[in-house]
């Protein structure tokens, strides 16, 4: 009937709009789905003065992971790490996958301080035990970079700044947490460094 082919269709919009909003490999936020978040996020805390943290992650070689294992493993090995950051997280903390092998995390209400504390705690997650897929067993690790909005900021600039703090992890060896406080003069690290 007409109204069954109505139901269907609103069913099927629904069903886009879901998948709009997640990431299909992890399960995670997508990447345009957070990064609306997190300007309606940003807008409250500068409106409201009330403190908004983003951490940026970044798997540590793990094109190397590719390289040596094949593209399928490194597909789990991703959706592993989501899991493990997801449970480093707060409930109420919004994880999204922002690239191939990136995530973005959004603090609301959460000052420098605390945000670095909670990426310690998931830096610390992902890097306790190896990921086990069948016979392969991989250390797997994250470098994250931790930045607090302020007067002024627009998503772009708050983002920059996680970005130069998560360089800054990499250049200091990568598996740690560097604030934006942290950053410094910086030299972008040569791939595969
Ligand atoms: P670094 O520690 O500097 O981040 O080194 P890296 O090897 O992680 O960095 P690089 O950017 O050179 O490589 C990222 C790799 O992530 C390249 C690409 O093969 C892999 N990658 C990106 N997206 C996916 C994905 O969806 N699945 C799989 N399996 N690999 C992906
Ligand atoms: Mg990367
Ligand atoms: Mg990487």
């Amino acid at each position: 009937s007409l109204e069954e082919s109505i139901a269907s269709i609103r069913g099927e919009g629904e069903a886009m709009r879901r998948s709009l909003r997640t990431d299909s490999l992890t399960q995670l936020c997508s990447r345009a789905f957070v990064i609306r978040i997190l300007e309606n996020s940003l807008a409250n805390a500068l409106a409201s003065g009330r403190a908004l943290a983003v951490v940026m992650a970044d798997l540590d070689h793990f094109k190397r992971i590719n390289d040596n294992h094949g593209h399928l493993i490194g597909d789990r090995i991703l959706e592993d790490v989501a899991r493990r950051m997801e449970s480093g997280a707060r409930t109420t903390d919004v994880l999204g996958r922002y690239g191939g092998e990136e995530f973005i995390l959004i603090f609301d209400n959460t000052t420098l301080e605390t945000a670095s504390a909670l990426a310690e705690r998931i830096r610390a997650r992902v890097a306790a035990d190896p990921v086990q897929k069948g016979a392969i067993n991989l250390q797997v690790t994250l470098s994250l970079g931790v930045a607090e909005a302020r007067s002024g900021d627009t998503v772009e600039s708050l983002l920059t700044r996680a970005d130069s703090a998560l360089y800054a992890a990499k250049n200091a060896g990568r598996n740690c947490v560097r604030t934006e406080t942290e950053v410094g003069e910086l030299q972008m690290p040569a791939p595969g460094d």
